[in-house]
Parts: structure tokens; C-alpha cells; sequence
């Protein structure tokens, strides 16, 4: 199965999740970012940073 991780801010994790569950046709997993080295993370769709991760594994 392909691996998809999507880094996402607030303001678009409904949109990752979206995108995550059409590619898979699962319910995704969302993880919430806490260490400092992914807090410099940006969001995969702006430039804002990412808070959460999505993916299907
Ligand atoms: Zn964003």
C-alpha cells in the first residue's frame, strides 16, 4: 500500500484528512505534532506551520 503522510496546519487538516481518506478510502490517522524538530514543519498546502500529521499508516 502506498505511504501518504500530509503535514497540515489548523486551518486545513479537514482538507488532509479529505485528501487522505479519497486516496485510501480509509479513515486516516492524525497525529499532532509535539517535538521541536517537527515544529518547524510547514503545512503541505500554505506556508503556515504544520500542527498535524496525516497518514495512513
Ligand atoms: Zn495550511
Amino acid at each position: 500500500m502506498e505511504k501518504i503522510r500530509i503535514n497540515s496546519c489548523e486551518t486545513h487538516i479537514y482538507r488532509a484528512l479529505d485528501e487522505v481518506t479519497a486516496k485510501t478510502e480509509n479513515f486516516p490517522d492524525m497525529e499532532k505534532i509535539y517535538t521541536e524538530e517537527e515544529l518547524s514543519t510547514v503545512c503541505d498546502y500554505c506556508a503556515q506551520a504544520a500542527i498535524y500529521v496525516v497518514s495512513n499508516t
